[in-house]
């Protein structure tokens, strides 16, 4: 199978009766991993025929909810469906608690579910997928908010994280939510194979002064917030797009 990604849900922070929340889909290295679960990401592995037995791994980027409303609704539909593979999540460390105790709250306790979640805290050190080395780059998209509350909601986790998948012969950068252009410079360093980077955090201006002389096959915008006007030369995605990757 080639290598491809899947566009689940491009939009920014706001619901969008076009676009669903943010979600792609990577068939990368014989794997198939899941990253971020923006809603309605269950329905749309349905209607695109990914079966819930086939995600090798989920990566959650950070904890909005336009990347991370989807996930328990998935999770009820692996149990519905009768998953048995072990599912490892990787996310911030921050997140595990409160997640796990949303779940419950849900009803979709360990137990019950017939498959066991790994839930692995995002570190330094990169992860494997199996033939796929992925290293999540810690971003500041979530600094702000950490200087206006992280006194006041010390538990609460601030960290946010960008993307990059490498095969031997492959290298994908999703930048996720960024909190400036020098986020996306940081993630642009190494040549790559395609840059899928948000659009909501930087403007034109910027992002083509990061762009300039970086060694980017392709370069895919998703995340687009309102009223941005995506630049002619870049390819825009929407839901459902797939784009084959070298
Ligand atoms: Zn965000």
């Amino acid at each position: 199978m080639p290598d491809t990604i899947t566009f689940l849900g491009t939009a920014d922070g706001l619901a969008n009766a076009n676009r669903n929340h943010a979600a792609i889909l990577a068939h990368f290295g014989g794997n198939t991993i899941l990253l971020d679960t923006g809603q309605p990401c269950s329905q749309t592995l349905k209607r695109l025929g990914v079966g819930f037995d086939e995600l090798d791994a989920i990566i959650i980027t950070h904890a909005h909810t336009d990347h991370i409303g989807g996930l328990a609704m998935l999770i009820q539909s692996m149990w519905l469906e009768g998953r048995r593979r072990t599912l490892p999540i990787w996310l911030p460390k921050q997140i595990i608690r409160p997640l796990l105790a949303w779940l419950n709250a849900c009803h979709l306790f360990a137990p019950r579910l017939g498959f066991t979640i790994r839930w692995r805290p995002i570190t330094a050190a990169p992860i494997r997928i199996g033939n796929v080395r992925v290293r999540a780059i810690r971003n500041s998209h979530m600094d702000a908010t950490r200087a206006k509350y992280g006194r006041r909601y010390p538990h609460v986790g601030y960290d946010a994280f960008s993307l990059l998948l490498e095969t031997r012969r492959c290298r994908l950068a999703y930048s996720a939510d960024i909190g400036c252009a020098a986020d996306l410079a940081l993630l642009c360093r190494e040549p790559l194979d395609m840059l899928i980077t948000e659009f909501a955090h930087i403007n034109a201006k910027d992002l083509a002064a990061v762009l300039r002389d970086r060694a980017i096959h392709r370069v895919v915008v998703t995340h687009v917030g309102r009223h941005k006007q995506v630049p002619s030369r870049l390819l825009c995605a929407n839901d459902g797009d797939v784009l084959r990757l070298p």
